[in-house]
């Protein structure tokens, strides 16, 4: 379970990112954070992810806080951000240096595998097409076995058919990783939020903070 707890944070010169942000995330659940330009939501998934420090407040799993980059939590941005020096199968297994060669590379191809490409373990990303070296930030992210995967953004970049294409092949991931991971996915797009999600959260800015809170009870494409 993934709890954040009376979360704030002011950036030097004022602005209050986020004021006093609480929210707790089950255990697999699927929560989509959406609201417009500035209201947090990177802020947020930043504090979460360990890449920068709350003004006050803490983020814990399971009960242990979390305050620096962790393998319990993965994150995926809106670029994939592949090392380009590196093949793909390089990218994925990049975190894994400190297990032995058999097991980082048994993690890289089954991460792979999860993702439909391990035809591709062996190019270099600037021969993937967007929609497929995001699917490699994916299994990036996922080979660490996470226990919250963070996305911010994820498929905004991509043209309408591969968004489509990877919001239907993130819930396949995400049915299929046992135990199911708990995913949190900032978008701007309420319908994609809508169509993963358990739960919606709308945030609001100045100062950033949740507004609302919708369950989503509709069939999904994973059911
Ligand atoms: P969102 O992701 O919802 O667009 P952000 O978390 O990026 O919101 O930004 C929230 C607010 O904090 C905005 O007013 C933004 O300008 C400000 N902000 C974000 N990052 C920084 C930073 N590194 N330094 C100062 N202000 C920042
Ligand atoms: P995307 O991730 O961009 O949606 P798809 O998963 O739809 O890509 O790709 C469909 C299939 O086409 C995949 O098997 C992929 O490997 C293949 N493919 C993509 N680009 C090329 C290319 N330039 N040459 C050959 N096959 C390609």
């Amino acid at each position: 379970m993934l709890t954040i707890q009376h979360l704030s944070k002011t950036y030097p010169g004022g602005t209050h990112a986020l004021e006093a942000v609480d929210l707790t995330v089950g255990a697999g659940e699927i929560v989509a954070i959406v609201g417009g330009s500035g209201c947090g939501k990177s802020t947020l998934l930043r504090i979460v992810a360990g890449l920068d420090r709350p003004s006050a407040g803490r983020v814990s799993i399971d009960g242990r806080v979390v305050s620096e980059p962790d393998p319990a939590i993965g994150i995926v941005f809106q670029e994939p951000r592949l090392f380009p020096w590196l093949t793909v199968a390089q990218n994925v297994g990049f975190g894994l240096a400190h297990l032995p060669r058999a097991e980082r590379d048994a993690r890289v191809a089954e991460a792979l595998a999860r993702v439909g490409l391990s035809d591709k373990a062996h190019v270099w990303p600037r021969q993937l097409s967007g929609g497929q070296a995001q699917r490699v930030a994916i299994a990036r992210a996922l080979v660490a076995r996470p226990e919250v995967l963070l996305l911010d953004e994820p498929f905004s970049a991509l043209d309408a058919f591969t968004r489509l294409d990877l919001q239907r092949h993130l819930l396949q991931i995400w049915a299929a990783v046992s135990p199911r991971p708990t995913l949190v996915i900032v978008t701007h797009d309420v319908d994609e939020a809508i169509l993963l999600a358990d739960r919606v959260i709308v945030m609001q800015p100045e100062p950033g903070r949740i507004a609302q809170e919708m369950p989503v009870d509709l069939p999904r494409p994973r059911d």
